[in-house]
Parts: C-alpha cells; structure tokens; sequence
C-alpha cells in the first residue's frame, strides 16, 4: 500500500505559511512531504486530509486512553461546558477528582491543578525547592520532563568516551534560548546505578532539593528502571532530606491505577500527572505528602488563570471514575500483550532478533535480544531498522512515532479489529524494511 498524502502536502505548503515548520509543535513535523493533518479521531484510529485511517498507537503522547471522542467522557465534558468555562474562584469538582487521585495512588494526601505536564512538574520542583531551602536537582539521562529551561537538558554522549576518562559526559541544553545559568542547579546521571547517585547526594546532598525521576520512561522507548534502584532512590532521599519527584505523566492512571509508584511498591514525595488523567481534555495535577503540599499558600506561589477548567475538571472526574471502577486497566494491558505477543510471532518467524520494554500499556520494541537499561544503551544501538519500519508502517495504516524513543501507547478501544489491522499492516511493514 501507498498513501496519497496530496490534501495534507497541500495544506503543509499553506500552514508554512503562518505556522513554524506548518505544525503546533515541533514534534508534529515530520518532513516536508509526510507531515500530516488529522480530520478526525475516533476510537483507536485516526483520519487525515485524504482520508487514509490509521491504527494510532501514539494517541496524542498518551492522553487519549479510552480513545478518541470517548462518548462518556464527551458528555462529561458538555456538562462541564454548561458550568461556564473558569471563574477566578473554584468550583465543587476539584474536591471530587483531588479525592479520587488521592484514593488511587497512596502517595498523595493534597492535590493542585495544572494546565499540562510542563506546568505540573515546574510547579513542584519549585514546591521541592520551597520545602527543603534548597536549589539543586537531579534528573537521570534519557528523560523529558517537560518544555521549561530547568529540565530542558541532557547528557552529550556524542564525543564522549568512558575508555578515556573518569569525567561524567557533558551536559548539554536541548535547545537554544535554555540560559547556561541553570546549568549549575541541575546534575544529570544514568538510570538504574544507586551508587552513582549516592555518590551525587553524599557531595552534594545539603544542596539538593529533588530528585525528579521517570520509573518508565515514556519518552525513551519504555526503558524501565530496576524497581530495586527505585527503591534505593527513595531510601538515599530519606537518608539526604531531598524530595523524591515521580513524574507520572504518561504512567500516571495508565500503567497502574496507582501508576508506576503502585506498580514498583515505592511512594513518591510529590508526583505529577497529565496525559491519561482526562482523555485528552487539558488537565494536569501534582499530588503528594500532606506537610509538602501544604506549602502551597504557605509561601510557595501556585495558580494559573485556566487551572480546574470547568470542562476539563468535569473530563478527569469521568475519565478516572472509568479507570478506577471499570476494568478498563486491565483490558488496555490484555490488548497491549496480544498486539505484543502478535509482533513477536510475525518478527520470530522471520528470525528477527528483537525485545520489549516498559508496560503492556506503554510498550517500546527493540530489534536486540534485550532492551536496554538505561539511555546511554539505547544511543548507542542501532535504530535504524525501526526507524525505517516506522515510516513503512504509516504508508500500511498504522501510526506510531517515527523514531524508537516514544512508546506504543494502547487505549481500550484498540479492539480485535485494531490488532487484526496492526499486525497484517506490520507484518508488510517488517517485510518491506527487510527488503529495503
Ligand atoms: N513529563 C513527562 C514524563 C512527559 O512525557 C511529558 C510530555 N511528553 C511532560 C512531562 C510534559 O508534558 P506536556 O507536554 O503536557 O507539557
């Protein structure tokens, strides 16, 4: 199969010029002739321009986890609209879905509201700040936390060589405009080697104020730490005072009812969510331990004029009431396993080499026989056999990210009859990259 791609190529042209690169957001753009425009979204698939539908497994980054225009989180929605939109003061439902997220994941007693993930994780590493009179964080290699300039870093492991020296490889800013200033707050290491980071705490730990982490990393092909050094995480924070941040906006309300935090028996400091919270409706939280979310309105600035927007609140109350009374966790994950074990079948006859990370829900595939633990694994393998099946997969119908690094999100409307199409379109997909 070969997509016609003539509507959205047209309209790419056009969008050039009012939008930078034709898009909303950088990571919309997908190269002159293959970016393209969404007509609609329904269930588990999608619709662009020329009407070519797609099994999407990117699901806007993981918010739509019901699946597109779910009917029950609509209506919701309606009703949230009829409330008015926002008011400068709050409205009853906070109280509601601050009671859910907190029945849900036992680390959090107190609950704020926030607009995105960017805006959830700035707001509480500036509460971790607060709490503990401290500046400094740490953040491990291979995550993203959001667009602001204290996480917008990275280790550069491009001219680095461990053979020849004992020194960290240089941290490096993602993008220009991010001020060279915040490099001295923030300190960067790999994932899953406590004792690197103990080390990291034990110089400089009386300046420390967080440690932001991601137990699977959504942003990083579902590469998941060791539960064991999660654990260790947690007990080196106690030992050092320093505030344990687990950024659950992909796990959140997706991996575990509880998020990774439930799926790893580790309770986090403060923890924040997004995506799955609200189907897609814009919503995020930050949640956490009663004496740290209580420095909200105790000298810790929180606000934001759209926050617990009437229809966004109204969408989280119904999506979360879905997730906690229904199986619907449990179906996400089933469908996830098939559409796995189903890759595995058609990648095993072929004698094709490859291996799984992250959860069912959120999984990331690899052509090595184990999936790397940590960032620096990952940079230095070979991609570019999925990099290639990617782009083939778009022509045959099904969307995932075209790059290895973003995970296959699965939402409950990712029926038979989505799995059944996936893997006819992989199956050509692989046998197409194998051929190229
Ligand atoms: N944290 C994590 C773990 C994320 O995956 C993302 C977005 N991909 C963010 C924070 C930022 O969220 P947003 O794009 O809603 O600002």
């Amino acid at each position: 199969m070969s997509r016609k791609l003539t509507k959205s190529n047209a309209h790419f042209k056009k969008a050039l010029t009012r939008l930078p690169l034709g898009v909303a957001s950088n990571f919309r753009y997908w190269g002159d002739d293959r970016t393209i425009y969404v007509k609609k979204g329904r269930g588990g698939r999608i619709w662009d321009l020329d009407d070519n539908a797609y099994v999407d497994y990117r699901l806007g980054y993981g918010p739509a986890i019901l699946g597109y225009a779910d009917p029950r989180v609509d209506e919701a929605a309606r009703q949230g609209m009829e409330v008015g939109g926002v008011f400068a003061l709050s409205t009853e439902r906070e109280y509601e879905v601050a009671d859910r997220i907190a029945k849900m994941v036992s680390s959090v007693d107190l609950v704020r509201f926030s607009n995105s993930g960017t805006e959830a994780v700035m707001a509480a590493l500036r509460l971790a700040r607060g709490y503990t009179g401290r500046d400094s964080y740490v953040i491990l290699e291979g995550g993203y936390h959001g667009l602001f300039d204290a996480v917008l870093w990275a280790t550069s492991l491009d001219r680095w060589d461990p053979e020849t020296t004992d020194e960290d490889p240089p941290l490096v800013p993602y993008s220009q405009g991010v001020p060279e200033l915040v490099r001295r707050l923030l300190q960067i290491t790999p994932m899953n080697d406590a004792n690197r980071l103990e080390d990291l705490f034990r110089k400089n730990g009386d300046r420390i104020a967080a440690l932001l982490i991601e137990p699977i990393q959504g942003n990083c092909c579902g590469i998941t730490a060791d539960p064991e050094y999660v654990r260790a995480a947690r007990q080196l924070c106690d030992k050092y005072g320093v505030v344990l941040i687990i950024d659950e906006v992909k796990t959140g309300f997706r991996v575990a009812k509880g998020g990774v935090q439930e799926l790893m028996g580790v309770e986090a400091d403060i923890c924040t969510f997004a995506k799955a919270m609200a189907n897609g409706y814009q919503i995020a939280a930050i949640g956490g331990r009663e004496d740290i979310m209580r420095k909200y309105g105790n000298g810790v600035a929180h606000g934001g004029t759209y926050t617990a927007h009437s229809v966004a609140i109204a969408a989280a109350a119904k999506t979360l009431e879905i997730l906690d009374e229904t199986p619907a966790l449990e179906t996400i994950a089933a469908y996830g396993e098939r559409l796995q074990a189903g890759m595995g079948r058609i990648l095993n006859d072929r004698g094709i080499v490859h291996s799984f990370a992250g959860h069912p829900s959120m999984g990331g595939l690899f052509f090595a026989e184990e999936p790397p633990t940590n960032y620096r694994d990952w940079k230095t393998s070979d991609y570019t056999f999925y990099d290639t099946m990617a782009a083939h997969l778009h022509d045959e119908g099904v969307i995932c990210e075209p790059d290895s690094r973003e995970p296959w999100f699965i939402c409950e409307a990712h029926d038979q009859s989505c799995l059944n199409d996936t893997l006819a379109a992989f199956e050509a997909a692989v046998d197409r990259t194998v051929e190229d």
